[in-house]
Parts: C-alpha cells; sequence; structure tokens
C-alpha cells in the first residue's frame, strides 16, 4: 500500500540521518533513545457531515499532534491537511521540527499534526467547521508558551484564522496561538515568502561556493505550492532560468526558461500548471531526472529514492520540501558527488519567520518587512556558515554536520534542566 511504505520510508529515513550524527556525538544508547521519543501524541477523531446542505453523510476524520521535544522552548510545527497524514510519517516530520529549531537556534522544540482529509472534497464552510472542531478538541496541547502550529501542506493562513478564532473563544484574542496567519491579525509581514526566501538565499550561497553562479544556472522545482513557487520567483530575480516545474498532477518544462508570474497565473485561473503556454509537458517522475544545474524538491517526502536516483543529472540538490531524499538515495548521491543542502537547513527560513511573528504578537509591536528579512538572512548566513565550518573540520557532508550541531544542542538543554 503506497502510503504505507511512505510512512516507513519517511521514518526510517530519518533515523538513519540521526544515527550517523549520535555515531559521531558518541552518545550512549540512553540518550540516543531519549533525543528519538516524542512527548506525547495526541489523536482525536472529528465528526463532520460534509455535504449538510445536500443531506449529506456523516464521516469521521483523524486529527493528530506529535509534540516530539520542548528542551529547548515552546513545541512549534506546521499543521498538514493531506489524505496521506499517518501518525508514522508526522512522527518523523515532528522531530525534524526540533532539530530545525535547535539548529537555527530559536527557542523552540518541536510538532507536526494535521488531518487526514482531502480538502479538494471539501467545500470552504466545511473546511472551516473542520479546522474549528480539530481545534477544539486539541486546545488543551496547544498554548502560546505550550505549543504553536504553522500552515503546511493544504493549509493556508485563512486555515490558521480559523484556528486563532476557535482559540481566542476561551482564552481572549491570542494572536500568538498561532504563525503563518494573515497580516490583518497580527500575522508577519515576510512570512508567506519567507520559506522559498530563504531556499534562494542558501542555494545562491552554496552554489557561489561551488563556482555555479546563479546567473544563468538550469533549475528544476519540484512541487509549486507555497514553497515551490516563492523559490521560483526568488531565484529567477536572481537571473536563474526555472527550466521545469511540476504540481500534484504532472510537469511542464521549457529549456529557456519558465515565466514564474505567468505560470502563477494560469494555476489561479486554471488549478494546475497542465498546458501552460510555451511549456512541454513533463511527469513528476521525468522531471526529476532532466538534465539541470540544480534541482529542488518541493513538494512531498522521498521523491527522490532508489528508484530514480541513478538517474539525477543535477550537481546541486535543495531540500526545499522535508525529507524529500530517502537515506539510501542520499548516500547515493553523496558517493556520485551531487551536493545535498539538507531539509533542516534549507527550509528553516520558514520556522525563523514563524518566531519572528511570534515575537511580534507577544511584543504587540509589528516590524517592518525589511527587518524581517535582515534578520531572517543575517541568521540563514549565520547558520549556513556554522553548517559548512563544521562539516569542513569533521571531513562530513552538510547534514550530518547540521544534525550534529542541532542534537548538540538539544542534548545539552535536556541536561542542564534535568529530567
Ligand atoms: P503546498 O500545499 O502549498 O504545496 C505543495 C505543492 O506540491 C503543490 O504544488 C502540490 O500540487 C504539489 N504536490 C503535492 N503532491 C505532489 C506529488 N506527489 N508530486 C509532485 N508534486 C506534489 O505546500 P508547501 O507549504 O509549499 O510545502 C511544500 C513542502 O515544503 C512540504 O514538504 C512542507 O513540509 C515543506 N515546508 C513548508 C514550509 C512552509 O512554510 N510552507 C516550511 C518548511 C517546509
Amino acid at each position: 500500500m503506497p502510503v504505507e511504505r511512505k510512512h516507513c520510508q519517511c521514518q526510517d529515513t530519518q533515523f538513519h540521518f540521526l544515527e550517523r550524527a549520535f555515531e559521531s556525538l558518541h552518545l550512549e544508547a540512553a540518550q540516543r533513545e531519549l533525543l528519538l521519543s516524542a512527548f506525547r501524541e495526541t489523536t482525536v477523531s472529528i465528526p463532520l457531515r460534509p455535504h449538510h446542505a445536500d443531506g449529506g453523510e456523516l464521516q469521521t476524520f483523524m486529527g493528530y499532534r506529535v509534540q516530539h521535544n520542548h528542551a529547548r522552548g515552546p513545541f512549534k510545527g506546521g499543521l498538514r491537511f493531506h489524505p496521506s497524514v499517518n501518525l508514522g510519517e508526522l512522527r518523523a516530520l515532528a522531530q525534524l521540527m526540533t532539530w530545525k529549531t535547535a539548529l537555527v537556534d530559536i527557542p523552540f522544540g518541536g510538532a507536526k499534526g494535521g488531518i487526514a482529509v482531502d480538502t479538494s472534497q471539501l467545500s470552504e464552510h466545511a473546511l472551516e467547521i473542520l479546522t474549528k472542531r480539530f481545534t477544539q478538541k486539541m486546545a488543551p496541547v496547544f498554548g502560546v508558551h505550550q505549543d504553536i502550529p504553522a500552515p503546511d501542506i493544504g493549509t493556508n493562513p485563512q486555515v490558521m484564522a480559523w484556528i486563532l478564532e476557535e482559540y481566542s473563544k476561551n482564552h481572549g484574542y491570542t494572536p500568538a496561538i498561532v504563525t503563518g496567519k494573515p497580516i490583518e491579525l497580527g500575522g508577519s509581514a515576510g512570512r508567506l515568502e519567507s520559506t522559498g526566501h530563504g531556499v534562494a538565499y542558501i542555494t545562491e550561497k552554496v552554489a557561489s561556493e561551488m563556482s555555479m553562479p546563479l546567473k544563468g544556472a538550469s533549475i528544476v522545482i519540484q512541487g509549486f505550492g507555497n514553497v515551490g513557487f516563492h523559490t521560483a520567483q526568488h531565484l529567477a530575480a536572481m537571473g536563474a532560468h526555472i527550466i521545469a516545474l511540476s504540481d500534484a498532477h504532472n510537469g511542464v518544462v521549457c529549456e529557456t526558461g519558465i515565466d514564474i508570474q505567468h505560470a502563477q497565473r494560469h494555476v489561479s485561473e486554471t488549478g494546475w500548471l497542465e498546458d501552460l503556454p510555451g511549456c512541454e509537458p513533463v511527469s513528476n517522475a521525468e522531471l526529476l531526472e532532466l538534465p539541470c544545474d540544480i534541482l529542488i524538491p518541493a513538494a512531498i517526502e522521498a521523491t527522490i529514492n532508489c528508484d530514480n536516483v541513478e538517474a539525477i543529472k543535477a550537481r546541486l540538490v535543495v531540500e526545499a520540501a522535508n525529507i524529500p531524499v530517502t537515506h539510501l538515495a542520499d548516500t547515493i548521491l553523496r558517493e556520485r558527488g551531487i551536493t545535498v543542502v539538507p531539509d533542516l537547513l534549507a527550509n528553516a527560513g520558514g520556522v525563523l519567520a514563524s518566531y519572528y511573528e511570534w515575537v511580534q504578537n507577544l511584543q504587540e509591536f509589528p516590524w517592518e518587512k525589511e527587518t524581517v528579512m535582515l534578520r531572517l538572512e543575517q541568521r540563514l548566513n549565520r547558520v549556513y556558515e556554522q553548517v559548512r565550518d563544521l562539516a569542513r573540520e569533521r571531513n562530513t557532508d552538510l547534514r550530518t554536520a547540521a544534525y550534529e550541531l542541532a542534537i548538540s544542542r538539544v542534548n545539552q538543554a535536556i541536561l542542564l534542566r534535568g529530567f
């Protein structure tokens, strides 16, 4: 069953990446076990009549929140609304958030949650009710200093606004309960584009150190949602040629470079990239194997795996999505001399901007967009240099160095606080 395979692959991958770093840090088995265990996992059932107006059937949706570790601060992580959502996948993604927040050195832990639902089958009204019922049931484990959700696949600022509203009914107006919300409700300038902006920023840094100027570089991006679109937009503005893009249906390719604004308009009008004028069709599988300088998976987990890794032709792979490369594929990419920028570094711009949003909400004092972007770039630059320098010092890859830095910070916080 495809969902089960993905679920196992995702957890296995995370486990193998961590094992490499654990070995290098000489952590004992008991410490490893503690670092791997989730603090709390909450499962709720949400009854809904999605098509109530038509006298539709009652359906029960399953909602989850995995809170992995909060040694360094409140749990932080996205909510995913997607049919494949399951506890195994969320465990791996929640852990990844713990390492990501530690790597960029912000006072948060890691969590992930969501609902197993195909939102394309729900009306806007049904989605609002589903989100609010989920929030009612999760309210005991959410909190401004306890657990702060954010958008992920299938959720957006509107979904965050519904959570804010539902939570505020019992707690008073509480904008800091979620990040990634609309600016009108205390969202931060720059949050929407922050993940893609960060991906583009880090891509430029790594490419220039590989003597590969972005101007004229050919780039393939899988996924054209929040992260894929903003990444493409920023890289195109830096002079790169985005030669192929895709969404859950299919991809499009144009050797001379795709006009990103044009592609975005086409998607808003038709719903998909398919039939984008001036482009040829390409499947998602073919897209990953196209000749290019840089490949950016920005969709879902495990899209680069044992089935296609030998056919990857890029010199640089930047993980805009979470866990898009399986551990076996990662080993093969390394053996083939292809540089991989790991997710916890590449897409950390999103959680950094979320942190800035939370700080602005607590201060009740919004910052200018320039302040947000400047702080984002300065922090990403510092983190990238720390990871790169450690990788050079230890003669290891960027991923292992990033995990080492993150794990040692979380471990230190646990030891200082005691059990
Ligand atoms: P999104 O829902 O806005 O977009 C997802 C895109 O991927 C869409 O274009 C969708 O059509 C496409 N897609 C879905 N299934 C696909 C498949 N099987 N093959 C190819 N394309 C597929 O989600 P997003 O917020 O852009 O998130 C994308 C990735 O980035 C996820 O892995 C997410 O966890 C990660 N991420 C997001 C953020 C953020 O701030 N949104 C931050 C860090 C990491």
